[in-house]
């Protein structure tokens, strides 16, 4: 027997959560041809993994990667970590489908979470997107069909209702990317302009997802909660999906600096929706605070129109003091605490890393102020991310709380890395070692437990057909690591470090990383 790449000696873990063995793994072309004792087999290429662990490469199923991917295919923070494949477009904050105005538009005003993807890319359809990863990136890309482009496309980016001849334009859109490979419908009910929509938006646009049997990705509703008679929040997304009938994915849904430890208070609707038949899997990253874009402070009137008038309202002396008492008005519209994790080029990029509160005082300003008026210097191009909590109790109890949740059968793990800026949130950088290595350590969980959470459960969630699991006829999409020394390196402190441990990727049978090092193969594919 002959094989391309030959993975010999390792404990093969297989992602479906049963005991790790001993086994060789024999690979030609883009598939897994043998899982077995292969000693007498020869190969092109062999990869001694004598002594670690041979796993499914991980699965991502919420990265804003959309546009770090198209403005570096090697993506180095994604792969090192062991990621083989990321789902783009969560929140529905997304590229396409996209018109060329309406690209060169969102592209504008998603800058501070998306950064600063080529200008003139096709980004028509989302087979057009797919095109512009396939091949062009170390990891497979699989991608939502954002509620954003849908909406833009369909009424622009205006507060308008999606009913009559809009709404069938929404679904027209959002079914053609779905037609065309979508893995789900996303929305992020705190953003704009998806948060201009109400719940029955929400149901007619879902029924669409659920013809295609696709799931709704979503990040819970904290604007516009008028908008939902359940006033949002996880009793709109279950009422949404027991009236469309769509599957329903939380994303990073866990505990709080304020909510630690009480995991029943967040479990006990999700587990009575589900007792009503209602189809619910659910997501987290295990770090304490999250990370973002300004947008998310303001409220829907102040986007209204897009980027242009925006930033014409943020310049606008008069409408700051209404602005900012609006702001005040809502728990999301406080943005005092967070610290900026980039400056886009047209500011001054030396300011990521400071903490809102020390630059508004440097600058006699107040928080919001400096808010608005770094995101009108940096042309709407920056980002922010959280502190972590004063207290390492909380921090620990949400970390443990993470591990918790993460050991029920319908979890799994989304980075919601932002690989962009100067000072990203550190999860971009080490949130899969983070949880594979340190904290399944720190919290005694069993390796094929928490393998399985990242490989299969996302795997048969999202439809990433032949992957997930390492067998025969499978996509070749295989990490191997060192268990008892997998670790994310990256801190809040220094973010924007490679974890350790992890020797070896391979996607679709082609070796991405090599003794840690980047290979430059870029051979990640449009899944599913
Ligand atoms: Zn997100």
């Amino acid at each position: 027997m002959h094989f391309d790449l030959l993975i010999s000696g390792g404990t093969v873990v297989d992602g479906t959560g049963a005991p790790g063995r001993r086994a060789d793994v024999g690979i030609n072309g883009k598939e897994i041809a043998a899982l077995d004792d292969l000693s007498e087999a020869t190969a092109t290429r062999v990869i001694d993994a004598t002594g670690l662990t041979v796993t499914p490469g991980f699965i991502d199923v919420h990265a804003h990667s959309d546009g770090a991917l198209l403005a570096d295919g090697q993506h180095a923070n994604g792969i090192r970590q062991g990621i083989t494949t990321e789902i783009i477009a969560p929140d529905g904050l997304t590229l396409a489908p996209l018109s060329v105005e309406n690209y060169r538009m969102y592209r504008w005003y998603l800058s501070g979470i998306l950064g600063l993807p080529p200008e003139n890319l096709d980004m028509s359809s989302i087979a057009a997107a797919r095109s512009n990863y396939h091949h062009k990136t170390s990891c497979n890309v699989a991608t939502f069909a954002g509620h954003g482009p849908v909406r833009l496309e369909a009424v622009g980016f205006e507060d308008v209702p999606l009913t009559g001849s809009a709404l069938d334009r929404a679904k027209g859109v959002l079914s053609d990317a779905l037609e065309q490979g979508a893995c789900g419908f996303a929305t992020g009910l705190s953003y704009y302009p998806q948060s201009y929509s109400t719940t029955d938006e929400m149901v007619e646009l879902c029924k669409v997802a659920a013809e295609f049997d696709r799931p709704l990705s979503i990040h819970l509703r904290n604007h516009n909660v008028d908008r939902a008679p359940t006033g949002g929040g996880v009793e709109e997304a279950i009422e949404i999906g027991k009236q469309s009938g769509v599957k329903v994915h939380l994303e990073h849904y866990r505990t709080q600096p304020g909510s630690e430890g009480d995991l029943e208070a967040i479990l006990a609707p999700v587990d009575r929706a589900k007792s009503e038949g209602v189809d619910i899997t659910l997501e987290t990253y295990p770090y304490p605070v999250g990370s973002s874009f300004p947008q998310s402070f303001f409220p829907g009137w102040v986007h209204e129109g897009g980027p242009e008038k925006l930033l014409e309202r943020l310049s606008d002396r008069s409408l700051r003091p209404q602005i900012v008492e609006e702001m005040s008005r809502v728990l999301y519209g406080r943005p005092a605490g967070n610290v900026w994790s980039w400056i886009g080029p047209e500011g001054d990029e030396s300011l990521a890393g400071m903490l809102f509160d020390d630059l508004a005082a440097s600058r006699e300003s107040s928080v919001p102020d400096l808010v608005c008026d770094l995101m009108v210097e940096s042309n709407l191009a920056c980002g922010f991310r959280g502190a972590p909590p004063h207290s390492t109790r909380v921090w620990r109890q949400i970390e443990e709380d993470v591990m918790e949740l993460l050991a029920r059968p319908d979890y799994m793990i989304g980075s919601d890395a932002i690989p962009v800026g100067q000072q990203p949130h550190p999860r971009a950088y080490g949130c899969f070692p983070r949880v594979v290595g340190r904290l399944r350590r720190r919290y005694r969980y069993l390796l094929e437990q928490v393998v399985q959470r990242v490989t299969q459960n996302p795997a048969e969630r999202f439809g990433l057909d032949r992957r997930g699991v390492l067998k025969p006829g499978n996509f070749a999409d295989i990490v191997v690591f060192d268990a008892d020394r997998i670790n994310d390196r990256s801190s809040f402190e220094d973010p924007a470090v490679f974890p350790e441990g992890i020797p070896h990727v391979v996607v679709n049978g082609q070796v991405a990383v090599d003794h840690e090092r980047l290979t430059g193969v870029l051979a990640g594919e449009a899944v599913p």
